[in-house]
């Protein structure tokens, strides 16, 4: 459903992806792990057209995402086709991004209504299954600053499932929570990988929740990929120097 191909990323003279290649499947739960600045947020926000790449392609769901064909020839993505492309792709930050002026509910329903153009009902019904989903169903008419950090993340959660995109980035999303608020989050995101059959890429420095909600693991430094296998093969058994120093700091 992905497919990176020789992507670099520079912020100035600052080179953050090196050339990855990365096939994601489609239904594929991949964790990226990794040490801080290697590139993983960067490599999500690609995806999600947040950022152009400096060099290489991004193929999302047989199209070329930041390119288009014209006449044969290849050129850069108008804004629409960008715009087309990006409601194939959810995103879940770390801030939770919530419209504070605005109630679960419609936190919830105002892109399936105002961007895919649902009616107000068809919104309000998708909406609600995905609050139960996330266990907010009892909070529709509650504003965030009322919820914990736990449930606004559901919310979010909710808010990006309910576009049904075709693959979510889930990007550190438990890391700006208090500690007792993390598992309840976690929770939700492993029930909707084992339910859901879009494709997901977790960025996670939870490594119990990576082994457990991931088909694949991907282990990245310094702008590249340094191994990848399944959680078996990257928790039990890594390879590298540089993973093995990695797990060693969460034993
Ligand atoms: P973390 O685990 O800490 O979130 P990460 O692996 O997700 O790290 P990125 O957030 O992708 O890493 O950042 C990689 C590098 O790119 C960092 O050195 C960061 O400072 C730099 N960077 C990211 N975005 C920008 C930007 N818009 N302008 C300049 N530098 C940036």
């Amino acid at each position: 459903i992905v497919k990176y191909e020789q992507i670099t990323k520079s912020f100035g003279e600052l080179e953050v992806i090196k050339g990855i290649d990365l096939d994601i499947y489609p239904g594929e739960k991949i964790a990226l792990i990794g040490p801080s600045g290697s590139g993983k947020t960067t490599l999500g926000r690609l995806l999600m057209t947040l950022e152009e790449p400096t060099g290489g392609t991004i193929e999302l769901d047989g199209e070329l995402l930041w390119h288009m064909e014209v006449k044969g020839k290849r050129v850069r993505a108008s804004e629409k086709h960008l715009h087309r492309m990006r409601g194939k792709v959810g995103m879940i930050f770390q801030h939770f991004n919530l419209f504070p002026h605005l109630n679960v509910l419609r936190n919830v329903t105002m892109a399936p209504h105002c961007v895919l153009g649902l009616s107000k009902e068809e919104a309000r019904e998708r909406a609600v299954t995905m609050l139960r989903k996330v266990g907010l169903e009892e909070k529709l008419e509650v504003y965030p600053s009322q919820l914990s950090g736990g449930q606004k993340q559901r919310v979010a959660i909710a808010r990006a499932l309910v576009m049904q995109p075709k693959v979510m980035v889930f990007d550190e999303v438990t890391s700006a929570l208090d500690p007792e608020l993390v598992g309840e989050v976690l929770e939700v995101i492993k029930e909707i990988a084992a339910e859901d059959d879009m494709a997901m890429l977790l960025i996670t420095h939870e490594m119990e929740f990576a082994r457990e909600v991931s088909d694949r693991v991907i282990f990245g430094a310094e702008g590249r990929i340094v191994e990848q296998g399944t959680p078996e093969e990257i928790f039990e058994n890594p390879q590298s120097e540089r993973l093995q120093s990695f797990l060693g700091r969460f034993r």
